[in-house]
């Protein structure tokens, strides 16, 4: 795929959605990272649907500490995997709280360090909470970047490094949420909405579907 095509894309998903947020509930950076921790191979609604009843009682390091494992675990049980996500979130708020002076870092190895976040994560808090460009490459921007020819790669960290270097820098900041959207809504997995696409006649997929 040219430049040219790849500036229009952004430009239209820019047009549609001029200031893309994340679908997650939150206030705070401690919240975010929570919440993207506990999100994992879960939906952002189920994620919502808890963290909307814990963070009104807990939404400090120090508070959900407090709660301890089991306190905490009433509140996510919802949530796939919450028995290690409870682990690591309290192994976290600790970690916080020892290290950081109860402040989310807002540097990738920091984050990196903290127990239950990869890189995926960092990169969401980097961008989302701290607003520096990063891209969160997650299974809807691996499929968008794939199917449509925008930044093609083998793997998550592939496709991660290639949209670094290709999408044009007035649109780094955001392109991450337009990507996931756009995946979520229209380029889903198993059949896409070809028609339904505001960019059909830029992406470079050869199976699209036919109305
Ligand atoms: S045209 Fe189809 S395959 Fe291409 S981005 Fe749109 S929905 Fe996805």
């Amino acid at each position: 795929m040219n430049k040219q095509k790849r500036t229009e894309i952004f430009t239209r998903l820019r047009e549609a959605n001029p200031h893309p947020e994340t679908e997650l509930n939150y206030t705070t950076p401690f919240e975010l990272l929570v919440a993207v921790v506990l999100s994992a191979q879960a939906t952002d609604k189920g994620v919502n649907k808890a963290t909307d009843k814990l963070y009104p009682v807990a939404n400090t390091p120090q508070a959900i500490y407090d709660l301890g494992l089991d306190g905490l675990k009433e509140y996510i049980k919802t949530i796939g995997l919450y028995n290690s996500k409870a682990e690591n979130v309290i192994k976290l708020c600790r970690q916080l709280l020892d290290k950081h002076g109860g402040e989310v870092p807002d540097n990738r190895k920091d984050l990196e360090a903290l127990p239950g976040v990869g890189r995926k994560t960092a990169n969401v808090v980097l961008n989302t909470a701290f607003r520096q460009p990063t891209m969160a490459v997650d299974t809807h921007i691996f499929r968008v970047a794939n199917r449509t020819g925008i930044a093609p790669g083998k793997n998550v960290v592939e496709v991660e490094d290639r949209l670094m270097r290709l999408v044009p820098k007035e649109f780094l900041m955001d392109a991450h949420h337009w990507l996931i959207l756009h995946g979520r809504y229209t380029c889903v997995a198993r059949k896409p909405r070809c028609g339904a696409c505001l960019i059909e006649d830029l992406c470079e997929f050869k199976d699209k579907t036919v109305e």
